[in-house]
């Protein structure tokens, strides 16, 4: 039994000093990062799965989770694009490229309709079944028609797969089962019609054409069968999906604009590593005189002197981070940049007094990266190398000393500016013909296969989920006001207190994250 002095002493609130507020933490004048401290645990008396992680991306744009892919190479085309909405996040498709084709990205995310299978694999009636087996070595589904042309006819696995080895090198004329005898569907079929027809007709896939005959999509009962709910899909108001593209701010960089505006794009992000320029912010004017309805992500800044600028010129969020980047020299090329728990902190304290969203760009290795960034007053969390190395990644996987990566680079680096698609970095870097001597501010490398985004990002919303729960918060909103009312609680983190928190004086183990 507790007795009645010690109850009256424990109702009091009478704590000597416990833990810093964040205004304290940061108020050392040192920068700090991530790894520098720990939020102190607050109280549970809910569960995790009613933390609601609803945010705003942009004063516009509101997700259902803070989770955004980065614009780079490879990192962010359609299937990342398309993956990350479907989950509750958003992509933003990256501009190191032509603007027709990222356009035509944006284009693919929009037009997405689930259950649908975009660019089934076409070949030509003179191809081989050795290029069948080239052009989709899962063998799913081959559909073959001419050149540019109209559907001729389909090759499943059922068709060829008994006598594989003898009929390696025959021509799939002879082998397919012809238009007459295929059962298609026109263009603008629901998914739930569609799924009817194959029922009664018992096919296994059902081509989608439009009234000319050619191929638009394809549907498959057994990724039907595998088909997932996405109830935090990031939707618009017809029912599409969100999706973000990068522009630079050159002259040029408007005609890539007017491409993606008319594409459908929700966001564009203006990807500078020093936002706080004349370049910024005569093209966030631009945007938002000439095309109302797309909400502008300015950046990167890292400061309130570089906030301000953007915020008065219009700027609907901002991209916070410089030099954090987990691919990224330029804190050591230009001198210039901040540690990112800080640079978070602090441009998120700014811009909330004009309602302006922040989101924390770069360095994020783990779920709680993304917490902290959060707790920190960012409202959305943009990553490269944690979304890199998954199966919706652009790029092959590859074998290095036996593991299995994906290429990640820096889209500073060399090798993104020399890249043969890199149209973005070489419009930025090369200003005239002549100039030869680059400085990059990143590098190339490889990442591990992290498996599919459909299996990683829920793991991360669970994990922010669980974190939020044992903050003692119900909400990202509830989080940001604890947090600027002091109620929130950080502390310090000594070199030793980091190894401490990590795993130690084990001989051997193994991490497995979900
Ligand atoms: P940038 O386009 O902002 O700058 C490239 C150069 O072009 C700069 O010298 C800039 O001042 C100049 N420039 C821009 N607009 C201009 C205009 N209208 N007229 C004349 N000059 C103009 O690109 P960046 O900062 O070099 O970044 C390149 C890529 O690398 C981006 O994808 C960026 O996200 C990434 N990056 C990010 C970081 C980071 O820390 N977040 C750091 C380095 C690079
Ligand atoms: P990551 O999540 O730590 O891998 O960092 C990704 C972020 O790094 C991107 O969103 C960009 O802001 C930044 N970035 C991209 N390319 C470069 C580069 O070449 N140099 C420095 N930073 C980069």
């Amino acid at each position: 039994m507790v007795s009645h002095e010690d109850l009256s002493l424990i109702n009091s609130d009478n704590f000597e000093a416990d833990g810093l507020t964040a205004h304290q933490l940061f108020g050392s004048g040192d920068g700090l990062t991530y790894n520098d401290f720990l939020v102190l645990p607050g109280y549970i008396d809910f569960s995790a799965d009613q933390v609601r992680i609803t945010t705003q991306l942009t004063k516009g744009i509101q997700l259902n989770t803070p989770l955004v892919s980065s614009p780079m190479d490879t990192v962010t085309e359609s299937d990342m694009a398309i993956a990350m909405a479907l989950c509750g996040g958003i992509g933003i498709i990256h501009h190191n490229c032509t603007a027709e084709f990222q356009s035509q990205e944006v284009v693919k995310v929009k037009k997405y309709k689930h259950g649908f299978i975009r660019d089934p694999v076409c070949l030509t009636p003179t191809h081989l079944v050795r290029d069948v087996l080239k052009a989709s070595p899962e063998f799913r589904l081959q559909i073959r028609e001419n050149w540019g042309g109209k559907l001729l006819g389909i090759v499943t696995s059922r068709d060829i797969d008994f006598k594989m080895k003898e009929i390696m090198d025959e021509p799939l004329e002879g082998l397919m089962t012809n238009f007459a005898d295929l059962t298609t569907a026109y263009d603008g079929i629901s998914l739930e019609d569609a799924v009817k027809v194959m029922e009664k007709t018992k096919k296994g896939k059902l081509p989608i054409i439009d009234k000319e005959g050619h191929l638009i999509s394809l549907i498959s009962r057994t990724d039907i069968k595998k088909q997932r709910d996405y109830p935090l899909a990031s939707k618009d108001a017809n029912d599409q999906l969100l999706v973000g593209a990068a522009i630079g701010t050159r002259d040029h960089d408007k005609e890539r604009l007017a491409r993606l505006a008319e594409a459908g794009v929700d966001v564009v992000v203006l990807d500078s590593s020093q936002g706080n320029s004349i370049y910024q912010i005569n093209m966030i004017q631009f945007i938002k005189k000439t095309y109302p309805q797309i909400q502008v992500i300015a950046g990167n800044v890292v400061s309130q002197k570089q906030a301000q600028n953007l915020i008065k010129a219009g700027a609907d969020a901002l991209r916070v981070g410089m030099g954090s980047g987990s691919i990224c020299i330029t804190q050591e090329v230009m001198a210039c940049g901040r540690p990112q728990a800080t640079a978070v902190y602090k441009v998120s304290n700014y811009a909330r007094k004009f309602n302006v969203p922040t989101i924390a760009d770069g360095g994020i290795t783990s779920v709680g990266h993304i917490l902290k960034a959060l707790a920190l007053g960012a409202s959305g969390c943009m990553m490269g190398s944690m979304l890199a190395g998954t199966t919706e990644a652009p790029g092959e996987y590859y074998y290095s000393n036996g593991v299995r990566v994906k290429k990640y680079r820096g889209m500073g680096s060399i090798d993104a500016m020399e890249s043969k698609d890199g149209e973005g970095s070489r419009q930025r870097y090369f200003q005239s013909d002549n100039e030869n001597v680059r400085v990059a501010q990143g590098v190339s490398g490889a990442i591990v296969d992290k498996g599919s985004i459909h299996r990683f990002v829920p793991y991360l919303v669970n994990g922010i989920r669980y974190g939020c729960q044992d903050m003692g918060v119900r909400s990202l909103e509830q989080l940001k006001e604890q947090m600027y009312t002091g109620v929130l609680k950080f502390e310090k983190r000594t070199a030793s207190a980091q190894i401490e928190g990590g795993v130690h004086g084990l001989y051997s183990f193994e991490k497995k994250l979900f």
